[in-house]
């Protein structure tokens, strides 16, 4: 995976795409079981169950809810997303132009 970002305002976007990391294989990979067999009615503490979160949402929040927020962000990530595979962005910007500020100060990690 590959992180594209802007050192100049801090711009950036999902990970590249590609066939074992993309918003449908992190769901599928991380919440398939959870949604067929868990408690969704559960109630989890995203502090102490799900520490890698940012801890945007409310402390406690049910199973459900939380599958269905990770969903929706997601959601945002696919609507967001300019370069979806690192062959996209050097064919569409070849300067590394960043799509915020201009400046080109666009960098990979
Ligand atoms: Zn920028």
């Amino acid at each position: 995976m590959a992180y594209l970002h802007c050192h100049h305002c801090h711009w950036s976007q999902d990970d590249f795409w590609e066939e074992y990391y993309n918003p449908i294989s992190f769901m599928e990979k991380n919440y398939t079981k959870e949604l067929l067999h868990g408690d969704l009615d559960r109630l989890i503490d995203l502090q102490t169950d799900i520490p890698f979160t940012k801890k945007v949402f409310m402390s406690k929040m049910t199973n459900r809810e939380f599958i269905a927020k990770e969903m929706e962000r997601k959601a945002r990530t696919v609507r967001n997303m300019i370069y979806r595979t690192m062959e996209e962005f050097k064919q569409k910007n070849p300067e590394r132009k960043c799509p915020n500020c201009g400046k080109k100060e666009l960098d990979i990690d």
